[in-house]
């Protein structure tokens, strides 16, 4: 195992003059590479404009975006043919100043390292903001898991589990799924960790049902995000259910999203996933499409919509929210997309440049870590019944769940639309600071003026 404080090619990505930190700059990390680099670049640009708000010390600025720690191992796993293939392992861990480190565990062909410490930061400024006791991190393998049979997939997760558990467990570091991940992979996580005499069951959350997962925490994050376009699109003077909406991706978030707000009475224009999308101007029906999606058939083939060629988030329509992958959310995206709001969906789906585009046009853009952030809290939920032995009844879990984005959201919500992100972070980065301040990791004095920003605790 390798572990480094500060790997390269990671930089805190502070300006060069503004950190003190000789040892990481500068990679070319600031590439829109589409190996996550990207990503990087935008969070490190979106965190500077919001420290340069609250005026703090650049020494402070580079601890606080800096990874505690980052880790790579190897996984050599035996295909089913006999041979040998080694796969990279990634767990990048953050923050832990407000708790233990939290954050998913992503099987994509599209995994870096400096994607993965993007998406760690962000865990840490979405769990401050939400108020959970909970820091941020992040994890991946790099591989396609749908060219891998369930036999293999199982025993490269028991290899990543077992390299990882030095520096993983419920007080230090909580996995959960992500993209290309689900409950069952997370079953087998914790099947790893109690073979190797580890048996808390709070070292993972969205784990199955007999595990001690919690009925709510599949479907949380879309859920979620369904409530938060209701709230927003309320905000800015429409009804849900006279909204036209259109989502990007058909996984974890994105289904649940849709079978939210069908339910809520939105009419669901377009649903796109990596096969294509399906669009039905009158609507389509999203129960039908579950159906047809869960019996094998590729969505782009939905015999209830027609068949959308371009971008989906480009339909004509008031309200869409990618919930897919980072990135797809483009400058030239933003040019064609026709809604009045971009609810984010999925982790960092919206470029700088998109971001400009959109906000000069007067369109408001959710933030990632507010609008997805339904997912992290029920999982912090899920944890809480785990340590008390007590499974509640999921209409609790879904009830304090969403109460607790009605706070994350109304943080935000006074701001105006072309502020949202910029506040959030503001008041995710001020909770970090007050943390590492109490724990000793910063002297007061150092750290310039943070506002107390009030907000669920
Ligand atoms: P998933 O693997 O369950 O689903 C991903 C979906 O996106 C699939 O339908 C896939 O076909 C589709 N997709 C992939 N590439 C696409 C493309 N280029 N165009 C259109 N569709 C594409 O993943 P998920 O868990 O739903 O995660 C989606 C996003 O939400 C990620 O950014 C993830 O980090 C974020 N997120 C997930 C959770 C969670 O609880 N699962 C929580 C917070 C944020």
């Amino acid at each position: 195992m390798l572990i480094t404080a500060n790997p390269a090619p990671e930089t805190c990505g502070v300006e060069g003059e503004r950190c003190r930190n000789s040892h990481h700059h500068h990679s070319d990390a600031s590439s829109e590479s589409p190996l996550g680099g990207g990503l990087l670049e935008w969070e490190a640009q979106r965190f500077q404009r919001a420290t340069d708000c609250l005026g703090i010390d650049p020494a402070v600025i580079c601890v606080l975006h800096c990874a505690d720690r980052s880790i790579e191992v190897k996984i050599p796993l035996e295909r089913d043919d006999g041979s040998l293939e080694v796969f990279t392992g990634y767990r990048v861990q953050h923050s832990t100043a407000l708790g233990p480190a939290k954050g998913g565990i992503r099987y994509h062909p599209g995994v870096t390292a400096a994607g993965v410490t993007a998406l760690a930061r962000l865990m840490t400024w979405k769990t401050a903001l939400a108020g959970l006791p909970f820091g941020g991190a992040k994890g991946g393998v790099p591989c396609d898991p749908t060219r891998l049979s369930t036999r293999e997939l199982r025993d490269l997760t028991r290899l990543y589990t077992v390299e990882m558990l030095p520096v993983i467990g419920p007080d230090t570091d909580v996995l959960a799924p992500d993209l290309g991940t689900s409950s069952a992979v997370m079953g087998w996580v914790l099947k790893a960790a109690t073979e190797a005499g580890s048996d808390d069951p709070g070292l993972v959350t969205g784990k199955p049902l007999v595990l001690g997962g919690t009925p709510f925490r599949s479907k949380a994050t879309g859920v979620g995000v369904a409530h938060v376009t209701d709230l927003a699109y309320q905000h800015i003077g429409g009804r849900i259910d006279q909204a036209r909406v259109a989502i990007e991706g058909f996984g974890s978030v994105g289904r649940w999203t849709a079978v939210e707000l069908a339910h809520r009475g939105a009419t669901i224009t377009a649903i796109a996933d990596i096969t294509g999308a399906t669009y039905a101007e009158k609507g389509l029906d999203v129960t039908a499409l579950v159906e047809w999606t869960d019996r094998g058939h590729p969505l782009v083939a939905f015999p209830g919509g027609t068949r959308f060629g371009a971008s989906v988030l480009t339909v004509p329509c008031d309200i869409v929210i990618p919930a897919a992958m980072e990135g797809t959310l483009n400058d030239d995206v933003a040019a064609r997309l026709s809604a009045r709001l971009v609810v984010e969906g999925a982790n960092g789906p919206t470029t700088l440049g998109a971001e400009t585009t959109l906000t000069t046009r007067g369109v408001g853009v959710v933030p990632d870590i507010v609008a997805n952030a339904g997912g992290v809290i029920s999982s912090y939920f899920e944890c809480v019944q785990n340590h008390q032995r007590m499974p509640w009844p999921e209409t609790e879990e879904r009830d304090r769940v969403l109460d607790r984005l009605d706070m994350t959201w109304s943080l935000i919500s006074d701001a105006p639309a072309d502020e949202w992100r910029n506040r959030a972070l503001k008041i995710a980065i001020s909770r970090v600071i007050e943390g590492m301040t109490a724990r000793g990791m910063v002297l007061p004095g150092t750290i310039g003026a943070v506002p107390n920003q009030g907000g669920p605790r």
